[in-house]
This record gives C-alpha cells, sequence and structure tokens, in this order.
C-alpha cells in the first residue's frame, strides 16, 4: 500500500529547476496547480548566493585560473568553468559517468542548473531546420512546424527579454527583440565587408538573453560580461533571476532541493504514472512524491536516464520504451577550436565596458540550391566577438609592472570566430545505464557512447576554412585556426535520447512533448529533439515548454489526464 500523504502529493511534479524546469514551474503554478520542483543540487537563493559576482580580477588566485587540485576534481568541467565560477559546475568526481566514448557532459546541479552559466546566446528555428529530417531522410520527421511554436517563440521572448536586430532572414526567422546591445567598430567592419564581398553570408547582432531595457523587476545590462557568476541586476535571464521568482509569487509552489529523483513510479492497474522515487542527497534516504502529471526537465541526459531506471512490468526497458528509441539518437553541435585574426586599423577606436554581446554569422550554407554544399548536409552558423587583444583580461602577460602597462595598453583589434555546425541524429550515438555500477546514492551510471559521422567532420572543416576566407577577405591578418574538433559534448548544446515524432513506433513523445505511451509524463528538455539544427537550443526548449504546459493544463481541466 503506497503512502500518498497530503505532504507529499501535488497536482504537478517537475523534476529539474533549470532552463525548462523554471519555465515548466512558472507556468504550472501561474495556471493554478500546486507544483513541486524537485532539483537534486543545493539551493543558490538570487543575488544573496552570487559569491564572486563583485569579486575584483586581482582578488582572485591565478588569475581566476583553476589550480591543479581543482581540475583534478573536475577533469571534464573544467574546461568550462574557472575560479569565477566553479561553484556553478559540478565536481566530476563527486557525479561521474562512463565514456564509452570521449564525451563531455558538463553540468550545473543546483537550484537554477545551467541557466546560471549559459551563454544567452537565443534564435528561433525555421522550417529549413523542422523539415531536414523529412527532406533528407536522416531521423525521423518532427511533428510541428515552425507555425505551432511561432506564438509560444513570441510568448517566452517577450517574457526573457532577448536583444536583438530584426534581419529578415527566412531561415532565421525574427522575434521579439529588446534594442540589439551595438556592435564595436571591428564587428560593424566585419559586417561591412561581408556585406560588400557575399550575396551568401552576412554579419548580424548576436542575438542575445540580456536585458537593454528595464523589465518587470529586472535591471538593465550594465555591460561587465560577468554574467556566469550571477547577476547582481538581474540582467540577464536565469530560471533565479525570473522563472522561479515568478512561480513563487504564486504561491503554488514549492521547490525541495537536495532531493536526486532516481525513479518514475508507474501503477500497472492505472496505467500512469503516479509520482516519483527520490533520494534525499544529504541523508540518502528514499522519499516518494506523487502528482496527476510530471514534467521531467532534468535536461537531455539526465531526464533519459531517470526513465531508463524506471522498469516495470510493462515497461521492462525503460519507462515510455516501447519504441526501443529510448536513450538513442543523441546529438549535440559539431564546433571547430576557432579562427581568429588581427587587424591593423581602428587603434583610435576603444569601447566602454566589457559588453556581454556577440555577432553571429547565419547558416549559409544548404540554404537554397544556389548554396548547395557536395560535402554535407544540413549547415552550422558562426558566431563571434571582437575586442582588443589582452585589454582587461586574464590573459594579459607579465606580472608587476609589466602586467600594469599591458591591462592600460590596448592591443590591436581582433576577431574570434567559432562555428556550430548541426549533427545528424544516428541511432548509434545513445545513452545507456550500468546497471553495475553505481554512484554513491545506489543510482546506475550513465554510459555515453558518442562519434561524430562523415558529415560533421566535412562540416567542421568547412567552418573553419570558411572563417579563414572571411576574414582575410576582410583585411584581417595573422589568421589562424585550431584545426581540430573539441570533444563531442563541447558545445554543451546536448540533445535527443527521446525524440518527438508522430509514429509511437519510432518516437517516445507525441506533438505535445507528452509520452506516447504514459500520458501523463510530459519531457520538455532537450531530450524531446528530433533533429539539433544549428541555432544554440535553450530558446526552442523554453517555447516547447509553455507549448506543452498549456497542452497539460487544458487536458487536465477536460478531465482527460
Ligand atoms: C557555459 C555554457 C554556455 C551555454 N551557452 C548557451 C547559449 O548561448 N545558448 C543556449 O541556447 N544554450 C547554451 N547553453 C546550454 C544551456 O545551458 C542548456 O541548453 C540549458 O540549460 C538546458 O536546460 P535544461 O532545463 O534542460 O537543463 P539544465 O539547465 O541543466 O537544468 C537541469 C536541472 O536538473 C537538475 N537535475 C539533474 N538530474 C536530476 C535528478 N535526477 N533529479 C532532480 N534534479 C535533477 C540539475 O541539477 C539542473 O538543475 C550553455 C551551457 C553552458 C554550460
Ligand atoms: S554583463 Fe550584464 S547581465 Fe551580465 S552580469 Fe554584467 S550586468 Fe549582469
Amino acid at each position: 500500500m503506497i503512502n500518498m500523504s497530503e505532504e507529499n502529493t501535488f497536482d504537478a511534479i517537475v523534476v529539474g529547476s533549470g532552463i525548462s524546469g523554471g519555465w515548466a514551474a512558472k507556468e504550472l503554478t501561474e495556471a493554478g496547480l500546486k507544483t513541486i520542483v524537485l532539483e537534486r543540487g543545493r539551493n543558490v537563493e538570487h543575488i544573496k548566493d552570487y559569491p564572486t559576482a563583485n569579486t575584483h580580477p586581482w582578488e582572485f588566485k591565478n588569475r581566476s585560473h583553476l589550480n591543479k587540485k581543482e581540475i583534478s576534481e573536475r577533469p571534464i568541467q573544467s574546461s568550462h568553468c574557472d575560479d569565477t565560477n566553479k561553484h556553478f559546475f559540478v565536481k566530476d568526481i563527486e557525479h561521474p559517468y562512463i565514456e564509452e566514448k570521449p564525451f563531455k557532459w558538463i553540468r550545473g546541479y543546483q537550484v537554477g542548473g545551467r541557466s546560471l552559466t549559459w551563454g544567452r546566446q537565443c534564435y528561433r528555428w525555421s522550417d529549413l531546420d523542422f523539415e531536414a529530417n523529412k527532406k533528407d531522410g536522416y531521423g525521423i520527421d518532427w511533428p510541428i512546424r515552425y507555425k505551432d511554436l511561432e506564438k509560444w517563440y513570441d510568448y517566452v521572448e517577450q517574457y526573457v527579454g532577448i536583444s536583438g536586430d530584426y534581419d529578415n532572414l527566412p531561415h532565421l526567422p525574427d522575434g521579439v527583440f529588446l534594442p540589439p546591445i551595438p556592435m564595436n567598430v571591428i564587428e560593424k567592419h566585419l559586417k561591412k565587408c561581408l556585406d560588400e564581398k557575399y550575396t551568401d553570408r552576412k554579419v548580424i547582432t548576436g542575438r542575445v538573453a540580456n536585458l537593454t531595457e528595464f523589465k518587470k523587476g529586472r535591471g538593465k545590462c550594465v555591460y561587465r560580461n560577468m554574467c556566469s557568476r550571477g547577476c547582481l541586476f538581474s540582467g540577464y535571464f536565469s530560471s533565479n533571476s525570473s522563472t522561479l521568482k515568478d512561480a513563487k509569487i504564486t504561491g503554488n509552489l514549492t521547490i525541495r532541493p537536495y532531493s536526486i529523483v532516481k525513479e518514475v513510479i508507474y501503477d500497472e492497474d492505472k496505467k500512469r504514472a503516479i509520482g516519483v522515487v527520490v533520494i534525499d542527497k544529504e541523508t540518502k534516504e528514499e522519499l516518494r512524491f506523487f502528482s496527476k502529471i510530471i514534467f521531467l526537465n532534468a535536461s537531455t541526459i539526465a531526464t533519459t536516464a531517470i526513465l531508463l531506471n524506471s522498469i516495470s512490468k510493462s515497461f521492462p526497458e525503460g519507462l515510455g520504451n516501447s519504441s526501443g528509441q529510448l536513450g538513442h539518437n543523441l546529438m549535440d553541435h559539431v564546433i571547430n577550436e576557432g579562427t581568429y585574426g588581427i587587424h591593423e586599423g581602428f587603434i583610435d577606436k576603444y569601447y566602454e565596458g566589457r559588453s556581454p554581446g556577440t555577432i553571429y554569422i547565419p547558416r549559409f550554407q544548404n540554404v537554397s540550391k544556389k548554396t548547395k554544399n557536395k560535402e554535407f548536409l544540413r549547415g552550422y552558423g558562426i558566431q563571434g566577438k571582437g575586442e582588443r587583444e589582452n585589454w582587461r583580461s586574464k590573459s594579459s602577460p607579465g606580472i608587476g609592472l609589466e602586467l600594469k602597462k599591458a591591462l592600460q595598453y590596448p592591443g590591436k583589434w581582433k576577431i574570434s570566430l567559432g562555428g556550430r555546425g548541426e549533427v545528424l541524429p544516428y541511432f548509434e550515438n545513445k545513452i545507456s545505464l550500468d546497471f553495475d555500477k553505481k554512484d554513491q546514492w545506489g543510482i546506475p551510471l550513465v554510459k555515453i557512447n558518442f562519434k561524430y559521422g562523415d558529415n560533421e567532420i566535412a562540416m567542421m572543416k568547412h567552418m573553419t576554412k570558411a572563417s579563414e576566407e572571411i576574414l582575410l577577405n576582410s583585411g584581417f591578418n595573422k589568421v589562424q585556426s585550431y584545426r581540430s574538433s573539441p570533444t563531442p559534448g563541447s558545445a554543451v548544446h546536448e540533445m535527443g535520447t527521446a525524440r518527438m515524432g508522430r509514429n509511437p513506433e519510432s518516437s517516445v513523445l507525441n506533438k505535445h512533448n507528452q509520452m506516447h505511451d504514459v500520458k501523463n509524463v510530459f519531457i520538455t528538455d532537450g531530450s524531446c529533439m528530433t533533429s539539433s539544427g544549428c541555432q544554440n537550443p535553450s530558446l526552442t526548449y523554453m517555447a516547447l515548454t509553455a507549448r506543452a504546459c498549456n497542452y497539460a493544463v487544458n487536458q487536465i481541466k477536460k478531465g482527460r489526464l
């Protein structure tokens, strides 16, 4: 007999409090559902728990680099964090996983998840992305198109606050933007050169979730570019600064940190999920929580791991896995190490502060018949930034007087470019569980088996060559590239493993992000993605989450859930 007491029974359970979980919490609580957010990490209170937000560069030991011990505790995460923000990334030694092939699983286990440390780049998808699988035959067709998501992109953007320009590009639809963060002189120069020299590619202002205008309870960005430490002005979007704050205001939210969701409980008689099993991170006690609906938002790999660990008579291979697709079709974006070029001009031009703004060269390959590429399918975009070399930078050379001088005198103008390309959904790229190896909470370790295919390698080479050509054609010299691709996972855009689709035989979720097999379970983090596009994906997770919450609430009202 299951003990369903009032204090552990809710209308909705949301697992995870990162970007997508924060949205689920806001939408469900605002619709009047008593909701518990179960978060495996510690609590992070907005502003109060940003210990380095005001620390000056010289106050960090080792100029903010991690020391050897810190790196040895974080062999994976250390490529993405430093002394300024390490507290928002996990220690790998405490949270191990098995790399059957090298894959960086970058994680932040805390209230807010990786919404605290993300790069804030936000781009809509278009039908070029939603129709790609159907057209070239890789993966399965998406069950939705741009028109299904358009109003939800509008809805989410209005709330998040995304600064950007209106660029009128059909394959990168414009959104609801705040005024753009202005380009600096070298970025404008690159834009002008591309406008003059190319018909297929252009430089646009990066669209970022940094406020250029005040927004309800949130201040304007004051250009410190220290976002990944947490923002004291709420100048960028995070769950902590925005969605969780508004969910709390409803009075319908309970957040329980240190709650590691181990599995979803499936009731064989009712043929539905009735709750989740949680291990308290601190006491290791096993607890149960119950609800009408469950939103899994623990992030791509973690959500699927929970499902693979949810074994019942009806689902011996993991909850909702009648298709056999759960865990498969893992994707990330393929990126290159980057290309750099120096410009000898504009030395009388400076910039003030540290803008978190960027530039973006939207996808320009395989966009039309004219831009068809024979070497690879689909495409990539290039992100970039222009700045004066070694100015106010932790990599400024020297110590003492030499360092003081280096900090005072800006170097030449430099542009850095980095591509992000679409990875095809391959069935062989997957996650699974090792039931013989468990973590300290008795939960099976995740195994990741992922490899780029020939398409991704060809794309990566192309993005490097194209970046070099763009800079050389724009008057830059000393143009250099690292000719390798970082370890998969490095883009931190892991997607897939519980994909949406029209057919329950080949997909896990339907067009409402609802499990085909278990109708009261919804997944709206990156696990649901049927293909990967080349745009940074979090904006699409947010739009899908808001849309799925709206559907779930309506279904409850109609008595169907
Ligand atoms: C340095 C960096 C830069 C990035 N830049 C961008 C960018 O510019 N644009 C972009 O679109 N994306 C970017 N990303 C990716 C972005 O952060 C993720 O896509 C996004 O956070 C995913 O949201 P999520 O809700 O799925 O997961 P997360 O934000 O990771 O949240 C998941 C939450 O679930 C919790 N959790 C995990 N397992 C369990 C469990 N078993 N039980 C309970 N809770 C659990 C975690 O602790 C975490 O709080 C970046 C990421 C990083 C690290
Ligand atoms: S750059 Fe803007 S959003 Fe980021 S920490 Fe500074 S003020 Fe806040």
